[in-house]
């Protein structure tokens, strides 16, 4: 394996492309991430900005494997810690992360496993990593250290944290080992802070495209709650099971989301600083789970996720600047499929959004922010160009996956309708707000308006044709091309500008973008009714069932095995699969995503699914039974063949065959499940479950018994326990 930093370019990227391929499944590496893998096997310290979903980690876990001795990583999070290292166990490396609650033995136990090369990744805190370090380094080769969100590191971040700060002395401890930083927002500043906090040496610097073209961008504006809540109806009825955020501007508007998505039969809960933990902690759980379909989330909400097939990300509100924007649309699509957001505006968002701003401690740079996002949501260009070129990328190319691209919008002659609002303006003696000019354009008859007398302004109803929530996005434009503007200070009543007077006074014609209706139907699938109301309904294509049913499959491995199901295969892997419909292990591992260990682990179960559902396309008219696979188990079962050889003969996993024969007894057939487990066992098994509490998931009860009982005793006792309940 030594000496890397000598060995030739070549030989290192094919191994790397090697290890790509055999344990990640891929065929070809993103943009950067050579580069990236050369430069740490050559020993340089290294500086890498991704976008979230860009694929960092490969970027240091395979040199960690090409290189001898063991990876440290620093990751700030433990939950997001013990996620990696479960991701990188399924694909077969060695992993840990180390622990402070560690006993002796079991410390012994992991350094015994980074000597032989078992472990090739070690993750440690930031507050443990100065204090272990000294005592690992004594008893093993520290091949180099990867430090995750590095813009932690630095206070002119967004998410700066202390203990990151003491980092930098892991150099005097360590020295001539290299360092690479990741991170996925860092600007300028932010960027050489850390360079210089770690000392870097002549730091390789890799910054890649922060354009993600699998989100869609959308944005909608001047609709009321009530429109919102049916649109986004309209939205979820074409995606169904497809898990989601809605963003929302504060804890109240959250529940209130939630309930509105509950009463029509959504899978819905909200998230918010004001929840208990435990709460807050089952929400989140049963997000990553797949058991919940949508959460409506305040913006703490997915910081410490790692989901990575969120399908949709909706703002409720408009988001306070760019930055937070982008990175809230982010947590969508991170396995690369194709994802879709929303934001929605309202001019009631802009007026709160400005007082927030107006009360911040940095209120100029706050409101100019805020002034930014805005532009972005109004605008009448390609809204990915606006983005990137905010966050300094210069784009000439329209991309076609934004609502711009997709419906462009004819301007008009807009003059007339802004001399109707600026006359009644005026009329009111610039003291009405945004609401009340609309309520007098349209001649309605609140108490309000009666009492100021506005009844009886000249303009009162001129406007009545146009649809409220129309006045509204028209107003946002005046707003924004600046004819009007909001006295933020006088209870947020308009004024009319120098511009609006030429306006008013036929100095000036104004264009205005044409309002029109964005549909929400999906382009791929071409003759779905936007009221399709199922995964079951008969537009699918053979495509979707199948992928529909890997889904299941995917839901019901990661149930026994105690995972989030992105764990087992993402998305886009499922997709790939129904479309390339791999009947054969060798097919299998053609697809995207799929590794060896993967291959070994699940190939099986998949590749069943893939030939049954064949299989049924071909039967189409006899329609072979959804049962067969059960019934093929049980012949053989009262045959009296074991386990083993049942799963061998059917070319299944031994799990596969226990969860038929589990299954089989739930449905009546006479099987004695307490043969398999010891009474002592079964005890134990569901004393464990009730201090467990969750029915369904096999890994906490596994891990409650200290991975003392196999699995299928714990299978089967559940199966015993649901009987027993349903009797
Ligand atoms: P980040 O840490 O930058 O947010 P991840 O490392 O989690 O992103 O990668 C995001 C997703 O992209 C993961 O599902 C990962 O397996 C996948 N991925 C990474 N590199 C590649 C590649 N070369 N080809 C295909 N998928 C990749
Ligand atoms: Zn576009």
């Amino acid at each position: 394996m030594l000496p890397m930093t000598t060995a030739n370019p070549t030989v290192l990227l094919d191994n790397a492309r090697h290890l790509l391929k055999t344990v990640y499944g891929y065929d070809t590496f993103r943009p950067l991430q050579e580069d990236i893998i050369l430069s740490i096997l050559q020993g340089c310290d290294t500086l890498v900005l991704m976008p979230t979903g860009g694929g960092k980690s490969v970027c240091f876990q395979i040199p960690a494997l090409l290189r001898e001795g063991v990876c440290l990583v620093v990751s700030p999070l433990i939950a997001l810690m013990k996620d990696q290292v479960e991701a990188l166990r399924r694909n077969g490396i060695g992993a840990a992360a180390y622990n402070s609650s560690f006993s002796q033995s079991e410390l012994r136990e992991v350094i015994r496993q980074c000597q032989s090369g078992d472990i090739k990744l070690l993750y440690v805190s930031p507050e443990k990593l100065l204090s272990v370090v000294p005592f690992l380094k004594e008893q093993l080769k520290i091949s180099f250290i990867a430090i995750d969100e590095a813009h932690c590191i630095s206070s002119w971040g967004h998410d700066f944290r202390p203990e990151y700060t003491q980092l930098h002395s892991i150099r005097e401890v360590l020295p001539g080992v290299p360092v690479i930083a990741l991170t996925a927002t860092a600007d300028k500043i932010t960027r050489r802070d850390i360079c210089e906090q770690l000392k870097m040496k002549e730091p390789a610097v890799f910054i890649s495209s922060f354009d993600r073209p699998n989100l869609s961008l959308t944005v909608r504006s001047g609709l009321s709650l009530k429109e919102k809540v049916s649109e986004i109806d309209r939205f979820l009825k074409i995606r169904p099971n497809e898990p989601g955020i809605v963003y929302c501007l504060s804890r109240k508007n959250t529940e209130d989301m939630a309930d509105k998505l509950k009463n029509i039969g959504y899978p819905a809960a909200c998230y918010h600083a004001g929840l208990e933990g435990s709460i807050r902690n089952k929400v989140q759980e049963d997000f990553l789970n797949d058991r919940l379909q949508i959460v409506c989330a305040t913006i703490a909400f997915g910081m410490g996720i790692d989901k990575s097939n969120v399908r949709w990300v909706i703002h409720s509100n408009l988001p306070k600047n760019i930055e937070s924007y982008y990175q809230e649309i982010g947590r969508a699509g991170r396995d690369g499929y194709k994802a879709d957001t929303v934001l929605y505006y309202s001019y009631g968002d802009v007026v709160m959004q400005t007082q927030f701003a107006n009360d911040s401690s940095q209120k100029e740079l706050n409101l100019a922010k805020l002034h930014r996002m805005q532009q972005f949501a109004e605008a009448n260009i390609c809204r990915r160009k606006i983005l990137l070129n905010y966050f300094g990328e210069a784009v000439i190319q329209n991309c076609g996956n934004c609502d711009v691209c997709k419906n462009p919008r004819p301007m008009m002659d807009g003059t007339r309708l802004a001399q109707m609002a600026l006359s009644a303006v005026s009329r009111m003696n610039e003291e009405a707000g945004g609401n009340m000019l609309i309520n007098v354009l349209r001649g309605s008859a609140n108490a309000e308006l009666m009492n100021k007398g506005y009844q009886n302004i000249k303009t009162y109803g001129v406007g009545r044709d146009i649809p409220y929530a129309d006045w509204q996005q028209y107003l946002l434009q005046f707003l924004h091309l600046g004819i009007l503007e909001v006295a933020y200070d006088q209870g947020s009543a308009l004024k009319i500008t120098n511009l609006g007077k030429d306006v008013l006074f036929g100095k000036q014609t104004l264009q205005l973008s044409e309002l029109v209706p964005i549909s929400f139907e999906k382009k791929s699938s071409k003759k779905t009714k936007a009221t399709a109301p199922s995964s079951d309904n008969e537009n699918n294509t053979p495509e979707e069932k199948l992928f529909q049913l890997l889904r299941t499959l995917r839901m019901k491995l990661a149930q026994q095995d105690g995972i989030p199901p992105y764990m087992i295969f993402s998305d886009a892997t499922l997709k790939q699969m129904a479309e390339l419909l791999p009947t054969t292990a060798e097919d299998l591992l053609t697809v995207s995503g799929v590794g060896e260990r993967k291959m070994e682990m699940y190939g099986n179960d998949f590749l069943e699914t893939i030939q049954s559902f064949l299989q049924q396309r071909v039967d189409a008219p006899k329609k072979v039974q959804k049962g067969d696979t059960y019934k093929i188990t049980l012949e053989l079962y009262n045959q009296g063949l074991d386990v083993e050889t049942i799963a061998a003969q059917r070319a299944m996993s031994a799990t596969t065959i226990w969860s038929h024969i589990a299954q089989l007894a739930e449905q009546g057939e006479s099987i004695d499940l307490r043969k398999y487990i010891p009474k002592a066992d079964e005890e134990r098994i569901r004393k464990a479950v009730e201090e467990v509490g969750n029915g369904n998931a096999l890994k906490p009860i596994f891990d409650q018994l200290n991975g003392e009982v196999e699995y299928h005793k714990i299978r089967l006792t559940l199966s015993l326990i649901k009987m027993e309940s349903q009797k």
